[in-house]
């Protein structure tokens, strides 16, 4: 809600900046910088829109974090947790129970996965999915009497979480470079991103290429080792990297001919980001097994699934004996009655539709009319609601800045002043807004991506 702005807002946030500085580590931060400049204290939220203490309106090109898919302040939602609360606040799914929201939920969720993903594990977070996909693959191939399938394939600039699990199969240097030793059997191959990397060759070339990557390494470690292989069908955190239309048909048929796995990590693409249900509709392949969080309650509660296919289900439901794996929240159920409301809504309101037909095609084509000669951005690329734009020193020639110069934290900053919420990954600026914008709202994120990417040239000019 609209936070009134009060002669004491400039106190009421050096109080609470000074007790996060005193108290509070934040994720992905440099502390102590942040400690020294003071954190902005985010208040309220409605729509598309948030406001901070000092009374600033932000449009939030984000999402929060790629999550509130049906926006800020949904009545429906607060009432489902609530209503829930009062019935039934916790209680676990060990020990040979259950309750309504969770069962319920993996119904919705089975509606709507394509396939034969049937059956869902619920763990809190994308991370937990993610350990939750390493472990439940390996135990599939030692149940089906060939441990030694093992190894998972991943790709460089992957962004899979942050637990040991995640930061191992994720494919982030910098996360890799801290608190080792990774977990083993990993591997990678290099990720589909064409404008960066694809040199000469013609899109669809290039993606078939990175496939090719991917039988490369099957044949390198060998097909008896490999138990899945992992991605994200739009690379996220990774700056928003579209792959070629050719990469995913092929990934999938390579993953079938040597009989590997093929997961899906849908954690940001599920739940209509790219106009379908999930991402792996939009490109076209079938995985066995899938992982999704942020999107599944709208980021109101902390939730996340996977949804496994019935080969590995099966296997698991046969074998006479406990998967030993699992988390206190697993199904918990005021987060599940909230993403349970969340599926009914983007349901009911065909917020897919939406986003497929009408405000995904919108958004795309404005960003490219209004951004795409502008002399800082070499290339857009995106699907549905989410996008992500190269920043470039020259654009004729593909010359990237060099490291010293953050352009993304350069833009990210002039983005923050001026009412506008834009992601920088590296030198990418990403866009993935709640899925109910309007086109107005549209209109004036871009104008003021425009804007901001004006004071960015001029700053370094
Ligand atoms: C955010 C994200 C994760 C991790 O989710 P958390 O809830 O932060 O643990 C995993 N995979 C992808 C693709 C993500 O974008």
């Amino acid at each position: 809600m609209l936070q009134a702005i009060n002669n004491n807002s400039d106190s009421i946030t050096k109080d609470i900046q000074a007790t996060d500085a005193r108290h509070h580590l934040h994720p992905f931060t440099d502390s102590g910088a942040l400690n020294s400049a003071g954190a902005r204290v985010i208040t309220g939220a409605e729509g598309v829109y948030l406001w901070d203490s000092e009374g600033h309106k932000l449009i939030d090109g984000m999402a929060g974090l790629w999550c509130v898919n049906l926006g800020y302040g949904r009545q429906e939602l607060i009432d489902a947790a609530t209503k829930q609360l009062n019935e039934l606040a916790y209680y676990n799914t060990f020990f040979q129970t259950t309750h309504n929201p969770a069962a319920s939920l993996a119904k919705e969720i089975a509606s709507i996965t394509p396939g034969d993903l049937n059956h869902i594990f619920f763990a809190s977070s994308g991370s937990e999915a993610i350990d939750t996909l390493i472990r439940m693959v390996r135990h599939y191939w030692q149940l089906k009497d060939k441990p030694y399938k093992k190894i998972l394939i991943s790709r460089e600039n992957a962004y899979h979480g942050s637990t040991i699990g995640g930061t191992s199969l994720g494919g982030m240097t910098g996360m890799h470079k801290q608190g080792g030793p990774l977990v083993p059997d990993i591997h990678r191959i290099r990720q589909p991103y064409w404008y960066g990397e694809g040199e000469d060759q013609n899109e669809e070339e290039f993606g078939l290429s990175c496939a090719k990557a991917l039988e490369d390494k099957i044949l390198e470690v060998g097909p008896d080792n490999v138990a899945a292989f992992v991605g994200e069908p739009i690379q996220g955190a990774g700056g928003v990297i579209v792959p070629p239309k050719s990469y995913w048909t092929e990934i999938q048929r390579i993953c079938r001919k040597y009989d590997i796995l093929l997961a899906a990590d849908e954690v940001i693409c599920g739940f209509g980001r790219t106009g379908n249900w999930f991402g792996c509709q939009t490109f076209g392949f079938q995985p066995d097994i899938m992982t999704m969080a942020k999107g599944l309650s709208s980021g109101y509660l902390p939730i996340s699934a996977v949804a496994v296919g019935d080969q590995i289900a099966n296997t698991l439901m046969e074998s006479g004996s406990d998967f030993n794996h699992g988390f206190t929240y697993s199904g918990h159920p005021v987060a599940a009655a909230v993403a349970i409301e969340n599926i009914r809504i983007l349901k009911e309101e065909k917020v897919i539709e939406y986003v497929a037909e009408d405000i995904g095609p919108y958004f795309q084509s404005r960003l490219r009319q209004v951004l795409g000669n502008h002399p800082l951005v070499g290339h857009i690329e995106g699907e549905g609601l989410v996008a992500g734009m190269a920043l470039v020193k020259d654009k004729a020639s593909k010359t990237f800045f060099e490291d010293e110069l953050d352009i993304g934290l350069i833009c990210r900053n002039f983005c923050f002043e001026n009412g506008l919420i834009m992601r920088a990954c590296g030198s990418r600026m990403v866009l993935s807004p709640p899925l109910i914008i309007t086109r107005e709202e549209v209109d004036e994120l871009i104008e003021k991506a425009l804007k901001c990417l004006n004071l960015t040239l001029e700053s370094v000019s």
